[in-house]
């Protein structure tokens, strides 16, 4: 089947080794996702538990990597396990610890990054970084939990620039906890950079980019 070409198949052979990309599907329809995923891509990011859970059953037959970007509240944990890789947005050692005991009881080992706030504003989720770094030892032994790395949400920037320095502090917050060999603290994965600013978080080093208007134009709501 001849199919239009699609953003996702420039951004994908424009992508350095070793990268992934995240392609965000919240507010696309199950049958654009398709389309993407037919064009390439191999990860999705969605921010709501509900709804990639109604998204999901049209999408099984499909070889992807489900990423959880957004927020989990607590009763959602359960559902988050089950259906998800990666969960991107762990924001508490509490909360850390109920995804590793549902992990377990799942017979599975969560992949997980810490969300960490480096710009400080208080709108966002996730952990100041004295307050991650404090968790981190703790996190590392937690048993169901397959501890990779760490991932920020940028403020929204006129010019890119304004926002390489948070990327900057997040690699070099994760370089610098590796360091202290804290047992099951490799934080190899860094989640930074979104359509605005993901060429600069790539230049800082990031592993894993979520790009939701790069891929699927823009929103109508979300
Ligand atoms: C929506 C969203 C993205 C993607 O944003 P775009 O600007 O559309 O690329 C990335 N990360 C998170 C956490 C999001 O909620």
């Amino acid at each position: 089947m001849l199919t239009s070409e699609q953003p996702i198949q420039r951004l994908l052979a424009d992508l350095p080794t070793g990268v992934t990309l995240v392609a965000v599907s919240k507010g696309v329809s199950a049958e654009r996702i398709r389309a993407a995923v037919t064009a390439g891509a191999t990860d999705l990011g969605e921010n709501r538990v509900q709804e990639a859970l109604s998204k999901m059953p049209a999408l099984q037959d499909l070889n992807v990597r489900w990423h959880l970007i957004g927020r989990l509240q607590g009763n959602k944990i359960r559902r988050a396990v089950e259906a998800f890789d990666w969960i991107h947005s762990v924001e508490s050692l509490d909360q850390a610890a109920d995804i590793s005991r549902v992990a377990e009881e799942l017979g599975k080992r969560q992949k997980v990054l810490i969300q960490v706030n480096v710009s400080g504003e208080t709108t966002k989720g996730g952990l100041s970084p004295e307050a991650a770094w404090a968790v981190l030892p703790a996190l590392g032994r937690l048993p169901g939990l397959d501890l990779r790395g760490v991932m920020t949400i940028a403020p929204q920037a006129d010019d890119p620039e304004t926002v390489r320095p948070m990327f900057r502090s997040l690699r070099e917050f994760a370089e610098k906890a590796t360091d202290q060999r804290w047992p099951g603290v490799v934080l190899k994965t860094l989640s930074m950079g979104m359509s605005g600013d993901y060429q600069v978080a790539l230049a800082e080093g990031a592993t894993m980019i979520r790009l939701g208007r790069a891929v699927f134009g823009p929103r109508t709501q979300t």
